[in-house]
């Protein structure tokens, strides 16, 4: 079969459509952006007709996923972990309803927080849902579980999770694929009220699902993903899940690993395998990228003393796995070694920190920004999460708060609910079609005294311009949802324009009501993008 060097998110993508999928449902995050630009990319999904378009945020991804799957194909939702919180309602009724066509949700957590405002674990979503869940520990695994996870979707009409991180999903490796599948036909569910959650229907769903774990133990017990090596020194068993067992073999690529090791790949953990190795080994080390969701089961409340990890300090609580660090916890490097290492790395890796490109319009917003509020004083600027985002650092230093998706226009407001007025909300184009015009309706309702500037670009820049849902309608949205148009206004972000940006945001700031301030200028990062600058000049923009 054809072998592929791919990504991890890549691989996912490529075992989805070699499994026949017909849809995949996400807003951009990093690092589960790769997964769906790969679809989108790939003229064996167009020649399938593959759905691949970008949704307003992850919720609606997850609910469209649902559908689609409702319908009887197989569809595939993707996010990054905190874009699991804003699907989280939808996800968690997703497991009581079941799937029809198998539904994957595939997370992309992000240990370390490279590129995140937290590094929350989505296991416990996966755990906190009840179905079962598939961690790859390879470039190859990511495949195969996209590819086998609508079979396990299907065979227990669940939705299943995959979780990667980043480590995994950034790197690449050869992948072997395996024969390409039809897609399924358009069927409808056999049950006429499964996806119907009135009380009496989500109770009898709620108990199916609660019947089916059983069945979710034993394919974990089965499952090839996880597996049991035995080994003669049994001082210490070793429960290695996802890509922390790469981290463990990679201490021993010249050496045999004489400890037992159960490899973690399918949740919920297959209890014998378990049982097995808590039996016959004295000590239990437990790597898990993440949060210590196993050590703390194993451990258990009282806490068993021969369970190693995070919780005892064998492993920092928090941040990525490395290789490094579980040498450390085996006793194969000491303190000093592991910190050397880090140290010769440093030297050769050049610390770039974030900011935006030369030329963006964001930075002469900001400017402009800086000097309208000079009469007012710091501290009364509310973003949310995008390239303008850096304005937090020097030398703008023009924002105080980024929060999550959408915080930014109802911080401002419950702000000036408080008395600071004036406040000012920073959002992009892209996520203000996010989670941003809910907050806006808010103080359209209560008439409150902020002015939101809507930054946009035409594109969700931070993620690598992907398609934005605003794209010329966002003064449509605002007037729509009542803010006065006389206080709805563009301008171009230009240096040359410092004067009228400025003039402009000063009346704003000083209006005691909602206003809109547009600064409109498209991200330099997409000026070749043939088909967007297109649909710009239709929709007649600049
Ligand atoms: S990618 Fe686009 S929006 Fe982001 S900083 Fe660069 S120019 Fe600005």
């Amino acid at each position: 079969m054809q072998k592929l060097l791919l990504l991890g998110a890549e691989a996912i993508a490529q075992g989805a459509i070699d499994g026949g999928m017909s849809g995949v449902y996400a807003y951009p995050g990093t690092p589960s952006t790769e997964i769906t630009e790969y679809v989108q990319h790939y003229d064996l999904a167009k020649e399938r007709n593959i759905h691949s378009q970008w949704s307003a945020n992850e919720k609606t991804a997850m609910e469209a996923g649902l559908g689609m799957s409702y319908a009887g194909k197989r569809a595939m939702v993707c996010m990054k972990h905190v874009g699991l919180n804003v699907a989280a309602d939808a996800f968690i009724n997703s497991a009581i309803t079941g799937s029809n066509g198998g539904l994957l949700v595939t997370v992309a957590d992000d240990p370390s927080m490279h590129s995140s405002q937290n590094e929350q674990d989505s296991r416990y979503y996966g755990k906190f849902a009840q179905i079962p869940i598939l961690e790859p520990a390879s470039q190859q695994e990511a495949y195969d579980m996209a590819y086998f996870g609508f079979q396990l979707s299907e065979k227990f009409s669940i939705p299943v999770m995959i979780r990667i991180t980043t480590r995994l999903a950034h790197s690449r490796a050869g992948v072997e694929r395996k024969p390409l599948l039809d897609q399924n036909e358009l069927i409808l569910p056999s049950n006429p009220t499964q996806f119907v959650l009135l009380p009496s229907i989500a109770r009898k769903q709620y108990k199916g699902l609660l019947n089916s774990f059983a069945g979710f133990i034993e394919d974990s017990e089965e499952s090839p993903f996880n597996h049991y090596f035995e080994g003669t020194d049994k001082k210490l068993g070793i429960i290695a899940c996802g890509l922390a067992y790469n981290y463990l073999m990679e201490n021993y690529s010249e050496t045999e690993l004489t400890h037992p090791l159960l490899k973690i790949g399918q949740y919920p953990m297959p209890r014998a395998k378990v049982e097995k190795l808590m039996k016959e080994c004295d000590e239990v080390l437990i790597l898990e990228d993440g949060y210590p969701i196993i050590e703390e089961l194993l451990k258990g409340y009282l806490g068993k003393e021969k369970v190693h990890g995070r919780l005892d300090g064998s492993l920092p609580r928090d941040g990525e796995l490395n290789p490094n660090l579980i040498a450390k916890a085996l006793k194969l490097a000491s303190e000093e070694e592991v910190t050397e290492i880090s140290e010769d790395v440093k030297d050769i890796v050049k610390n770039r920190p974030p900011a935006m490109c030369v030329g963006c319009g964001h930075i002469d917003a900001y400017n402009a920004l800086n000097e309208a509020l000079s009469d007012y004083g710091v501290g009364r600027v509310f973003s949310d999460i995008g390239c303008y985002t850096l304005g937090a650092l020097p030398p703008y230093n023009a924002i105080n708060s980024c929060v999550d998706m959408g915080a930014s226009i109802t911080m401002a407001k419950g702000a000036a609910d408080a008395g600071l007025v004036p406040a000012v909300s920073v959002i992009g184009d892209s996520t203000f079609t996010h989670s941003g015009m809910t907050g806006l309706i808010d103080a359209v309702n209560e008439s409150s005294p902020i002015t939101v500037m809507i930054s946009d670009n035409f594109t969700t820049g931070m993620t690598g311009g992907q398609d934005s849902a605003a794209l010329g309608k966002i003064e449509d949205i605002c007037k729509g949802i009542g803010v006065d148009p006389e206080h709805i206004i563009v301008f171009t972000p230009l240096k040359k324009n410092h004067d009228e940006m400025v003039a402009i945001m000063k009346k704003e700031l000083a209006y005691k009501g909602v206003s809109v301030i547009i600064p409109r200028r498209q991200c330099i990062q997409t000026t070749k993008n043939v088909a967007l600058n297109e649909r710009i000049r239709e929709l007649n923009l600049r």
